[in-house]
């Protein structure tokens, strides 16, 4: 029997890094997965490269048409138990050259599109369910230009805390997974400098990969972590705990 053995699943941003990795690891353990993303070919492959148990419904989480047009796909199927919001954008700019723009779509993404994913989720999500964000150690360090995006995962750091209290009565957890650097697309772009230098910032001396925020994505869906609400974990080789 699996960890997830008849749960169904929403990931947000599932077609590539955290998003594919927790869906590949949801699915090995018994839950059926819906994962979004805005690019039909990309999820197309990924629903392809899991093969069963897995579907994909294209959307953006800034759009709440999408999201409305989410779980109505979800709803067929009947009901779900597991969300995780992870659809997150990585933009960096230090103040000085902070634009409208960039704290617009970081925000739009992020924390709107992250609380739009949970609120429209609420109806189909069963008592005793189980609600996962993604944060970012940039929610608790200062890193040069990480400023916007910092505030946006201190910013769903601070939802899990009122919502923890908002949905005690019906048994849904809700907390933030906060991953260090992960071997993503997302940090991938960056130049080889960059990654050189975050790489000497984590005690453990290498970036992490998808797979090991997927298992601790898995901790917090299951019923291992039945008496853990309201948290933030963090899995980032110790790099925001020293
Ligand atoms: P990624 O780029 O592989 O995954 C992000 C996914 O979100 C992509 O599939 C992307 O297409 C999707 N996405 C972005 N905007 C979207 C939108 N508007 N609507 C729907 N989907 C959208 O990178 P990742 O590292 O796997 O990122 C996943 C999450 O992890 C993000 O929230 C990110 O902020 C967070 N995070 C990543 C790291 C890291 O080092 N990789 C560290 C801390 C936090």
């Amino acid at each position: 029997m699996g960890k997830l053995q008849g749960k169904v699943a929403v990931i947000t941003g599932g077609s590539t890094g955290i998003g594919f990795a927790t869906a590949q690891l949801f699915v090995t353990e018994g839950a059926h997965v819906f994962i979004t993303g805005r690019r039909q070919k990309e999820l197309d492959q990924a629903v392809d490269a899991i093969g069963t148990n897995i579907s994909g419904v294209r959307g953006d989480v800034t759009n709440l048409a999408d999201l409305d047009r989410l779980y109505e796909t979800v709803g067929m199927k009947g009901r779900l138990d597991i969300v995780f919001a992870n659809a997150g954008l990585g933009e960096f700019a230090p103040l000085g050259g902070i634009t409208e723009e960039h704290f617009d779509t970081l925000f739009n993404t992020n924390v709107r599109g992250a609380l739009f994913t949970v609120q429209k989720a609420l109806p189909l999500l069963n008592d005793g369910g189980s609600i996962i964000l993604t944060g970012s150690v940039a929610g608790v360090k200062g890193t040069p230009g990480f400023g916007v995006y910092g505030a946006t995962k201190a910013a769903i750091r601070c939802f899990v805390r009122s919502w923890t209290v908002e949905l005690k009565d019906r048994g849904i957890r809700s907390n933030v997974l906060s991953p260090g650097p992960i071997d993503t697309p997302l940090v991938g772009q960056q130049p080889e400098e960059t990654i050189e230098r975050i790489v000497s910032t984590i005690p453990m001396g290498r970036m992490g990969e998808p797979g090991e925020i997927a298992k601790a994505a898995l901790f917090l869906a299951s019923d291992d972590s039945s008496f853990i609400t309201g948290i933030e974990l963090f899995v980032d080789g110790g790099r925001a705990q020293i």
